[in-house]
């Protein structure tokens, strides 16, 4: 699903979202554990007020465990319930429900005290385009659900779908823009493939990537990519350069007359590190508290 976020659709997004949450108990935020801050959206707290709120870093199969750790600190430092998750696979996916419930125990008690019959604490997954949040949805129903209502031509209500013992969630989930005003944002979501390629120029993403790795995973990118020598000065433009010839010249990827042909050095390395090649990585860390 590819969506042009224009002001017109974020004031629409912001407002279908606000209407859903006076139908839920909590919001489960999801982001993109290679990318948390990245993924997120820049109004959310505005957006969701004081609804109490999950963070969920999503895709932890593909980050790096140790900042992963130090992300779900940062976020637990700021009041926020933070845990990862493998929605692929669904590893720790079950743990949701345990850390909604420890969240809103005291408005569950409170409802109790007051002779309210218990009924499911209600939720609603919101996040920016390809988290996840269809891949959360179906783990936690346990079938395929999510994503029929985006359909042309089929128009349902809302409807609640059961997802584990004592938790529903609304179907559709709250889809939600990214932060567009700064540019390395828009390439940290490139590189990991959550914006269109087609928005940015491969071979500048793929420069960016190269220019994070070999600060960050120089190993291994060195061991993927058969690598010599890390370059001195990763902002160097001519080093990382250099590194796309070396690996242009180490995977063939060269045009007529021997010249690396960038394009393809920079959709193969693009292609490899989303696919988990290079190993679990994490393209950004927590700002200082
Ligand atoms: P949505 O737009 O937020 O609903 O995102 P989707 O559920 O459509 O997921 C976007 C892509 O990410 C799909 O290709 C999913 O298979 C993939 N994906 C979702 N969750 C995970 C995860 O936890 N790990 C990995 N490796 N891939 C995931």
């Amino acid at each position: 699903m590819t969506i042009q976020w224009f002001p017109g659709h974020m004031t629409k997004a912001r407002r279908q979202i606000q209407d859903k949450l006076k139908l839920i108990d909590v919001a489960i935020e999801l982001l993109d554990a290679r990318v948390p801050l990245s993924s997120r959206n820049p109004m959310i707290d505005d957006i969701l007020q004081a609804k109490p709120r999950l963070i969920v870093l999503n895709k932890a199969d593909l980050a790096d465990p140790r900042a992963t750790d130090r992300w779900i600190s940062f976020f637990s430092a700021r009041g926020h319930a933070c845990m990862a998750v493998d929605s692929s696979s669904g590893t720790g996916v079950s743990g949701i429900l345990s850390r909604v419930q420890d969240l809103l125990r005291d408005q569950l008690a409170r409802r109790a005290a007051k002779g309210v019959k218990p009924r499911a604490v209600r939720g609603l997954i919101v996040g920016i385009p390809n988290v996840g949040k269809s891949t959360l949805i179906n783990r936690l129903a346990g079938r395929s659900i999510a994503a029929t209502g985006d359909r042309p031509g089929i128009t349902k209500g809302q409807q609640w779908i059961k997802a584990g013992p004592g938790l529903e969630l609304l179907d559709t989930p709250g889809i939600l823009w990214p932060k567009f005003e700064d540019q390395e944002v828009g390439y940290r979501l490139a590189t990991v493939g959550t914006i269109r390629e087609e928005i940015l120029n491969v071979e500048d993403i793929a420069f960016f990537a190269l220019r994070i790795l070999s600060d960050r995973y120089w190993e291994a990118l060195a061991a993927r990519f058969g690598l010599e020598e890390a370059p001195d000065d990763p902002d160097d433009t001519g080093e990382i350069v250099s590194l796309m010839e070396e690996i242009g010249r180490t995977r063939g990827a060269l045009r007529s007359g021997g010249l690396v042909d960038l394009e393809k050095v920079s959709g193969i390395v693009l292609r490899e590190l989303r696919a988990g090649k290079l190993g679990r990585l994490t393209l950004e860390e927590p700002p200082a508290q």
